[in-house]
């Protein structure tokens, strides 16, 4: 029974894609910079970038839970009405 991250602990404030440049209402960390002493670097990309690395295995485990939690939250349990 390990508690579900819920879409607004994992999305980032509205800023840059640090993938296609593009402003971004909502962000996701695609990936932990593991090298120096700068745990502030990691980067935040858009949804639909942080899918197509996901899609290219650019991403990490957790980023396929995270992008599924968000998808879980936001589908309609019984459809669209
Ligand atoms: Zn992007």
């Amino acid at each position: 029974m390990s508690p579900r991250p819920r879409a607004a602990d994992i999305l980032k404030p509205a800023g840059p894609c640090c993938h296609c440049k593009q402003h971004a209402d909502e962000r996701i960390t695609v990936t932990y910079a593991e090298r120096g002493s700068s745990p502030a670097q990691a980067p935040l990309c858009c949804l639909p970038c942080a899918r197509s690395l996901l899609l290219h295995g650019a991403g990490h485990t957790w980023l396929a839970g995270d992008l599924a939690a968000i998808d879980t939250e936001r589908t309609p349990p019984d459809g669209y009405r």
